[in-house]
């Protein structure tokens, strides 16, 4: 028996290494020369550094995310603060704070004024009550109200950051989901983390060498073009080279997004639409950390949402950023430094050597319609299984549902 594994992003890769382990024979099928799919790092020949796609924030509650990065011996490869904290900045006042989540679940961190957010009172986050039950159809504004010194210094920033969707349109449920596995926890489980060289180094490469290790077969340059079936089986997977038979005792995993599967498997229903992401990494004139610390900032009333500084790399993550990722990268550069260098305190001229990534189709659209697409691990055929941050986890599309998704997918096939 083999399972060949489509797609060797974080839910393919997943599913690889937890098969692999259970002595699974494993063949991944990748269509690009490198693994990792939306979460991956480059050398940059501007910047002259690696340099990810895009800043990628995970939490210490992302209970998928540390189980695949303990299985390829990667945990000690992020970094975040020794607690849970985040800064954050008003770039239209000035005004720096930081919401200090205490430890243990009762979250008495909300009554102290210099634990939250400026003008918030405690009695406003009861609003996150609302989402506990909040019907399949409602969206992130419309459960917490849409205005408001907390919904815009704290809700939509986390909302837009976790959804990638504009909060007049993000699902509300899958926000819930996630303030349950992290905030709800206390601090243990919403220290912010990010991979310290980088996500190849942290999420990627161990990957690939325990794969390696545990004799898994991956083939880069392998892209799906279609998928036959007979008797309720896939039977055959034709890539642009060549053909694979499925034998009838093999599993198949499709780790694909949306419309890579669509393009497949033309039947099959899956959510529409996405949001961009856009990232700008600038090389600062001098280091603002030390060698192996990564600092986090807040931002918000200016364009740039987060910012990530590495040594002497910043990079900012604009979210659901459709309409700044069709603007040219030389105007996204200029923009975005004016609150880089608000937030760091650093000369606003010259703008250093910069790098914008748009990521056009970062995460499908999060809408409540788009949630009721989400497809279930198990397909209508027999022996394929469906992974992928899109599908249906109850999580926002992130690092922590692909690889939730590629556990199962796993599970699924060791059971069958
Ligand atoms: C800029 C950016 C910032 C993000 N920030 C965060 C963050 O802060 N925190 C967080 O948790 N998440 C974040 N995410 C989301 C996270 O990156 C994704 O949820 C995750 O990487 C998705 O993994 P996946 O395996 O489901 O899909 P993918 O990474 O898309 O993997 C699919 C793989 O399939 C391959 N493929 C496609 N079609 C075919 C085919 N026909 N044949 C063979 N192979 C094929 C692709 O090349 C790819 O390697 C961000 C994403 C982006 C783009």
């Amino acid at each position: 028996m083999r399972v060949h594994i489509v797609g060797a992003g974080l839910a393919g890769l997943a599913a690889a290494v937890s098969l692999a382990a259970a002595g699974r024979r494993v063949t991944v099928y990748e269509s690009s020369g490198h693994a990792g799919g939306r979460c991956r790092s480059f050398h940059d020949s501007v910047l002259d550094a690696v340099i990810d796609n895009g800043n990628h924030l995970m939490m210490s509650g992302n209970r998928s995310a540390m189980a695949y990065l303990d299985e390829i011996g990667a945990r000690d490869t992020l970094t975040g603060p020794a607690v849970a904290e985040f800064p954050f900045v008003d770039l239209d006042s000035g005004a720096r704070w930081t919401v200090r989540p205490n430890a243990g679940p009762i979250p008495w961190w909300i009554l102290c004024a210099g634990r939250r957010p400026p003008a918030s009172r405690a009695r406003d986050f009861l609003a996150a009550l609302r989402l506990r039950s909040a019907p399949p159809t409602a969206t992130v504004e419309e459960v917490l109200g849409g205005s408001g010194s907390l919904y815009e210094t704290f809700w939509e920033p986390l909302a837009v950051a976790a959804l990638n969707t504009p909060a007049a349109q993000a699902a509300a449920q899958p926000l819930w989901q996630v303030l349950t596995e992290t905030f709800a926890h206390g601090a243990a489980s919403c220290r912010p983390l990010v991979a310290r060289k980088g996500l190849s180094a942290s999420l990627v490469d161990p990957a690939l060498e325990r794969l390696a290790a545990l004799g898994a077969d991956i083939r880069f340059s392998h892209r799906l073009k279609t998928v036959q079936t007979r008797d309720n089986l896939v039977t055959h997977l034709e890539f642009t080279e060549t053909g694979v038979v499925v034998q009838p005792t093999d599993a198949v995993i499709l780790a694909l997004p949306p419309q890579g599967l669509k393009s497949v498997l033309p039947g099959v229903s899956v959510p529409e639409g996405s949001h961009a992401i856009v990232n700008v990494h600038y090389r600062l004139p001098s280091p603002v950390m030390a060698h192996g610390d990564v600092s986090l900032l807040g931002l918000v009333g200016g364009v740039a949402q987060w910012l990530f500084v590495r040594h002497d790399i910043a990079s900012v993550t604009v979210s659901a950023a459709d309409d700044l990722a069709d603007q040219a990268a030389e105007l996204i550069g200029d923009r975005v430094w004016t609150d880089v260098s608000r937030a760091l305190e650093l000369p606003s001229a010259p703008v250093p050597p910069f790098r914008v990534v748009k990521e056009r189709r970062a995460t499908f659209a999060q809408t409540p319609a788009a949630m009721l697409l989400r497809a279930k691990t198990q397909s209508s055929l027999a022996n394929l299984c469906l992974a992928g941050d899109w599908t249906d986890t109850g999580l926002p599309a992130t690092i922590e549902s692909a690889v939730r998704s590629g556990h199962a997918a796993a599970d699924a096939v060791l059971e069958s």
